[in-house]
């Protein structure tokens, strides 16, 4: 039973990271944890994880795991894995459920961002939101009245794989000009230096001097008043908000939550994102919806997957 006393562990793995949170039932943040994890060692390291955040008798009702890839809500099984290896997340669900004595759930990482911003963050007062992960993939999540709403399976709103140029590149998924392969931290980067090295006049920009930039590094350049990487970021927001307005047509929704490390950018990426849409969505659905940028950083997934398994105890 959850009491006003019951705590809920939240932790977002990615990549060879994972960031664990301690929430109360109301979802604040008592304690956060970050730790290197390694492929054939999870279940234990996250183990440990769980038990350094219950040291000195703390209460935990459930853990709540997020992941980067799809997860299957009837099997309880992670199928797909984005940027993990396969073997790494096998029966996560059982596992860690054995080694920690707990209920576990498991949810997919822009869900669970989506889930955090929603009822502790920057979707606070509304009833339904969009929610859209542009970091090193672009994810998405739709919540309906209140609830997470997956789909079918569990795979809603991945916005990051609808066509924005029918021309493009070919995506990970199989399919070619999705709006990752434009506006994912990496896709920047690519597009960046593809047009350093065709166009004379951008070889001005600081970025041509970094032979390794990042996307972070286009952000910062572009916030030091660089026009080649301003230009960047500006073009990356119109792709963005090609995407949003589909969103928008399509759910006439309340509100839309950006997140992700792509929007570390701030208002030099909000702001073209939010004319494009201007310019494309249906008016009266754009006129209904607001556009914001996530409030929770990098405490959105855990803090989400925490509030999920509260969620799912009292369903
Ligand atoms: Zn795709």
């Amino acid at each position: 039973m959850t009491t006003p006393q019951t705590n809920f562990i939240g932790i977002n793995v990615s990549g060879t990271q994972a960031r664990a949170a301690l929430v109360n039932s109301e979802g604040k943040l008592i304690e956060s944890k970050v730790a290197e994890v390694t492929p054939k060692q999870l279940t234990p390291q996250l183990a440990t994880m769980v038990e350094e955040l219950r040291a000195g008798g703390r209460s935990v009702a459930a853990i709540g795991v997020a992941i980067p890839g799809l997860v299957n809500r009837q099997t309880d099984r992670v199928i797909a894995p984005r940027d993990l290896p396969k073997t790494m997340v096998g029966d996560l669900h059982g596992e860690l459920m054995s080694a920690t004595g707990l209920r576990v759930e498991l949810e997919n990482d822009a869900n669970a961002a989506a889930y955090g911003e929603f009822k502790v963050g920057a979707g606070l007062g509304a009833r339904n939101l969009f929610y859209m992960m542009i970091g090193s993939g672009i994810g998405g999540a739709i919540i309906l009245d209140g609830k997470l709403w997956t789909g079918a399976s569990g795979f809603a709103g991945e916005v990051g794989h609808i066509t924005i140029d029918t021309e493009g590149l070919e995506c990970v998924c199989g399919n070619t000009g999705c709006l990752e392969t434009v506006a994912s931290a990496p896709s920047i980067v690519r597009r960046a230096r593809e047009r350093l090295n065709r166009d004379g006049t951008s070889s001005l920009s600081r970025l041509a001097l970094n032979k390794s930039f990042t996307a972070e590094d286009v952000a910062h350049q572009a916030n030091e008043g660089d026009d080649f990487a301003l230009m960047m970021i500006e073009r990356t927001g119109k792709y963005i908000g090609t995407g949003v307005a589909s969103v928008i047509n399509l759910l006439n929704i309340e509100r839309i939550v950006l997140g992700g490390g792509v929007m570390d950018a701030g208002a030099l990426i909000l702001n073209p994102i939010i004319q494009e849409v201007k310019r494309r969505a249906f008016q009266p659905c754009f006129e209904a919806t607001e556009i914001v940028a996530a409030k929770l950083g990098l405490d959105g997934a855990p803090i989400g997957a925490a509030l999920l398994a509260r969620d799912a105890a009292t369903d």
